[in-house]
């Protein structure tokens, strides 16, 4: 099975595509590890990308597709694999059969933007141990406090409301296009992401149509 997953920044993607992974037996393929992945190796490619992506530019879709590609020749994507960031929009999607790439079906993960921005405000971190807390879902003993070693916790840089606005924006921006794309050809498969891992998880084995 050939799949893409579509959610905006805390969805909860990472974690379907790993519970996914882990049941259907068929590897996630992260385009943003795949890059760092390229960066650690040391390649020139690698230090080409590096150095884009520290100078604030991007990194073009030539240079993510050829990476896909050397990606899936490998044996643990013979039976179908997951792509998680990839296509990000529309003109990477209707490139896909140049790349070899025939998705079979595009996961929607639905989460309301209300419920993302109360997701990811609601995020602590101790910038001591780095345990991570959920003022809401995941709440220290004492508010504030690390509850491992008692150091005030803080909230990540990025997890600003302003921030999160401003990614949900850019979000919605680019995948509308998208989710329209695979609608009409008959792929999209929404899934409800707001209710619990689990019933995430089985919601999404729901849309498609696979029993375990
Ligand atoms: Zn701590």
């Amino acid at each position: 099975m050939v799949l893409t997953l579509i959610g905006a920044p805390g969805a909860g993607k990472g974690t379907l595509a790993s519970t996914l992974t882990k049941q259907l037996e068929i590897p996630t393929i992260s385009t943003g590890a795949l890059l760092r992945d390229e960066i650690g190796s040391g390649s020139e490619l690698g230090k080409e990308i590096n150095a884009l992506i520290s100078n604030g530019n991007f990194v073009s879709d030539e240079m993510v597709s050829s990476l896909l590609i050397k990606r899936l020749q490998q044996p643990d994507c013979k039976n179908g694999y997951i792509l998680d960031g990839f296509p990000r929009n529309e003109t990477q999607a209707e490139n896909l059969p140049n790349l070899g790439i025939y998705l079979e079906k595009a996961i929607l993960l639905s989460v309301s933007d209300s419920e993302i921005i109360t997701r990811l405000t609601g995020r602590r971190e101790c910038p001591n141990c780095r345990a991570t807390y959920h003022i809401k879902y995941n709440p220290s003993k004492v508010d504030g406090v690390c509850d491992v070693c008692g150091a005030a916790l803080q909230v990540r840089a990025d997890d600003t409301p302003e921030v999160i606005q401003k990614r949900l924006t850019i979000y919605h921006k680019q995948t509308e296009p998208l989710i329209q794309f695979f609608r009409q050809k008959g792929l999209l498969y929404e899934v409800d992401g707001e209710d619990s891992i689990d019933q995430t998880f089985k919601n999404t084995l729901q849309a498609l149509g696979v029993t375990l």
